[in-house]
């Protein structure tokens, strides 16, 4: 069976992003960017299915500017077989990406699609929820463990307080969470293989999908700065603060 990744290109999560001065967003120019590192785990999780007889192809899929290409190559060289670029410079929004893989589910019939659970940049956690709602299929989010058998996914699901274990019919949808797997480094050789993998270019337009944006940024502001502490002389005073002031005890 076929399965499909979704990969999207982010600011690198080691990266201390920086307001723009007009509060318009993040400025992202000469910034180190990277696979988002749910994503990572998605390939990695699709990876380990072929790799266990269950999965066929792997498909990843990334929307965005040209440089996507980078992250499909990434993608390729953890083990993907091929790569699909939708090529845009417009801002995308998760139900544009929603409706772009749709669009490309319809055409490529894959049995599983993997996303991440979340854009470490706009931190959105909506794609794979909608994706699953566009194409009427079931879906598990937040997945730490992922069993394919008998024409159905099991997925163990991390909620508040445990774990929740659900069964679901293929096609399906799954999204990653960070215990799911430990993606594997990407070695030399599998950069280079990557590179003759094929990868395919196509424009929202070609799908039939419009991406303007639904939404509109009103502003983004920095985290408050955090104020200079101060020293007590004593516990009886620490603990006078934490009960009369801070009002914590
Ligand atoms: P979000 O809903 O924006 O938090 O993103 C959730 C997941 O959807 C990500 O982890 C990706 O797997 C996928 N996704 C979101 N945006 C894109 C994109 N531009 N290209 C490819 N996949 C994306």
């Amino acid at each position: 069976m076929k399965a499909l990744v979704a990969v999207k290109r982010v600011v690198d999560y080691n990266v201390k992003v920086r307001v723009k001065s007009d509060g318009t967003g993040v400025d992202i120019a000469n910034v180190n960017m990277s696979m988002n590192p749910f994503d990572e785990i998605a390939v990695e999780e699709a990876v380990r299915l072929k790799e266990g007889g269950k999965v066929t192809e792997i498909v990843a899929v990334s929307a965005g500017v040209t440089q996507c290409q980078e992250t499909l190559r990434t993608a390729m060289a953890i083990g993907a077989d091929r790569g699909i670029l939708v090529d845009t410079t417009e801002e995308l929004q998760p139900l544009a990406v929603a409706k772009l893989l749709k669009a490309l589910a319809d055409k490529e019939q894959p049995q599983l699609i993997i996303l991440g659970k979340q854009a470490i940049d706009d931190d959105s956690n909506q794609t794979g929820q909608m994706l699953a709602a566009l194409l009427g299929w079931g879906q598990a989010t937040y997945a730490s463990k992922v069993v394919i058998e008998d024409g159905k996914a099991t997925v163990t699901r991390e909620v508040d307080g445990g774990l929740e274990t659900v069964a679901l019919p293929l096609p399906a949808i799954v999204t990653t969470d960070l215990r799911l797997n430990e993606p594997r480094y990407v070695t030399l050789p599998n950069i280079m293989k990557a590179k003759k993998k094929p990868l395919e270019t196509v424009k929202p337009a070609d799908l039939g999908v419009d991406v303007t944006p639904r939404l509109k940024t009103l502003k983004v502001s920095e985290p408050p700065k955090r104020s200079a502490g101060i020293m007590v002389k004593d516990v009886a005073e620490l603990v006078s603060k934490l009960k009369n002031e801070a009002k914590v005890i």
